[in-house]
């Protein structure tokens, strides 16, 4: 059940979606509207200001969907197979992470351990059908990666 933020607050933790671990990352003030660029804002600014935040990390639609146009009931609607593909990529994340639903951590720890886990395989699996690829930050860098390793493994 999705928590209405107080006050216009983010829950505390402030819980987070598997895939957004790494959206969050890769943010660079680009959104679906002013309402939803706003909330992340918010939540990214505080996680830079302060990494030992808790989140709390979850398969369903969190603090940041709470402010995206595309939240329809609590269910990702931006398009007839959203619900399912983004819970898809919370579970492949959970997974490759080792993590369980509900579980608290900093948001430091959290993305060290994305940042170590996750190889080029599994952010093609995450991010390759995502329209935000080319304003990502986490994925640019992720691509150029994999780019550097393709041409060493071609040129060695
Ligand atoms: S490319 Fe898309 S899914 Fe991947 S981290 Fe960026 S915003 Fe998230
Ligand atoms: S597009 Fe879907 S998963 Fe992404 S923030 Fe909006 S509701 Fe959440």
């Amino acid at each position: 059940m999705l928590n209405e933020p107080e006050n216009g607050n983010y829950s505390n933790p402030i819980r987070i979606r598997a895939h957004h671990l790494l959206c969050i990352q890769g943010y660079q003030g680009h959104g679906y509207n002013k309402e939803f660029e706003k909330n992340m804002d918010k939540i990214v600014k505080q996680l830079e200001s302060f990494p030992e935040q808790e989140l709390e990390i979850i398969a369903e639609c969190d603090d940041i969907c709470f402010r995206c146009p595309h939240n329809v009931d609590e269910l990702c609607r931006a398009d007839t197979n959203s619900h399912m593909r983004v819970n898809d990529m919370d579970m492949f994340v959970l997974e490759k992470l080792d993590l369980k639903e509900e579980t608290i951590d900093s948001a430091q720890n959290l993305f060290n351990l994305v940042n170590e886990k996750l190889d080029n395989f599994d952010v093609q699996q995450i991010c390759g059908s995502c329209s935000w690829k080319l304003k990502c930050l986490w994925f640019k860098e992720k691509d150029v990666e994999i780019l550097n390793k393709n041409l060493k493994m071609h040129n060695p």
